[in-house]
């Protein structure tokens, strides 16, 4: 029996999709019964939600799916698998705690809860978007696993369009909502990686 690399990277990546789905699952409903105060759905960041879906999610789906995107293949190498594998598990972790810590005030979107609270506890101590680190995390777990140029890179490109353009509006409206305490937070973390960025 040969060891079908392909095969192993789409059952680790069909596995992180369950497992990200079930951390995701009861903050959803959770947070989901609390009314939003402001939702601030521009057209650009309707347009990262998409764009953002498609890199993480569909593209790759597509791959592990069908064969529309096997031209794009390439011959896969044992490390990088098992790099990207363990990105995507250090990933799910940070979800983990981010949830934790942000419990009902989460949202998908640029939204804010009514009676809103400022989370700085937890792992919100480190960065001030340790979301946008775990998703980044996943998008260069992803393009070490999946041995297809396309949907190996399309996280990356998805979620870095979300990134960059939600991050400076998700910060304004923060600072709308708390001044002068969020703006003390923004000095004393940095976005995504302590004490780099
Ligand atoms: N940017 C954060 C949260 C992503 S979820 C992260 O990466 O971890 C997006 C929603 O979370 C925003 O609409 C906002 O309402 C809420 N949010 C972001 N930072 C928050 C914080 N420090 N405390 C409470 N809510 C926050």
């Amino acid at each position: 029996m040969t060891f079908d690399m392909e095969l192993v990277a789409k059952i680790i990546w069909v596995l992180f999709i369950v497992a990200w789905g079930v951390i995701r699952y009861k903050p959803n409903i959770k947070s989901r019964k609390i009314a939003k105060s402001v939702v601030s759905r521009t057209l650009k960041e309707r347009f990262s939600m998409i764009v953002s879906s498609f890199g993480l999610g569909y593209i790759p789906a597509v791959w592990v799916f069908t064969d529309f995107l096997d031209g794009f293949d390439y011959n896969q190498n044992i490390v990088l698998m098992v790099v990207g594998a363990l990105l995507l598990i250090v990933s799910l972790r940070l979800f983990r705690l981010t949830h934790k810590a942000l419990g009902k005030m989460w949202s998908h979107s640029l939204d804010l809860r009514e009676n809103h609270k400022l989370v700085t506890s937890g792992i919100y101590e480190k960065v001030r978007h340790p979301m946008y680190t775990a998703f980044w995390v996943w998008a260069i777990g992803a393009a070490f696993l999946l041995p297809n140029w396309v949907a190996g890179f399309s996280g990356l490109v998805g979620f870095g369009t979300l990134f960059f353009l939600r991050v400076g509006q998700e910060e304004e409206m923060m600072k709308a909502e708390f001044g002068e305490q969020y703006e003390a937070y923004m000095k004393r973390t940095k976005k995504v990686f302590p004490k780099v960025y």
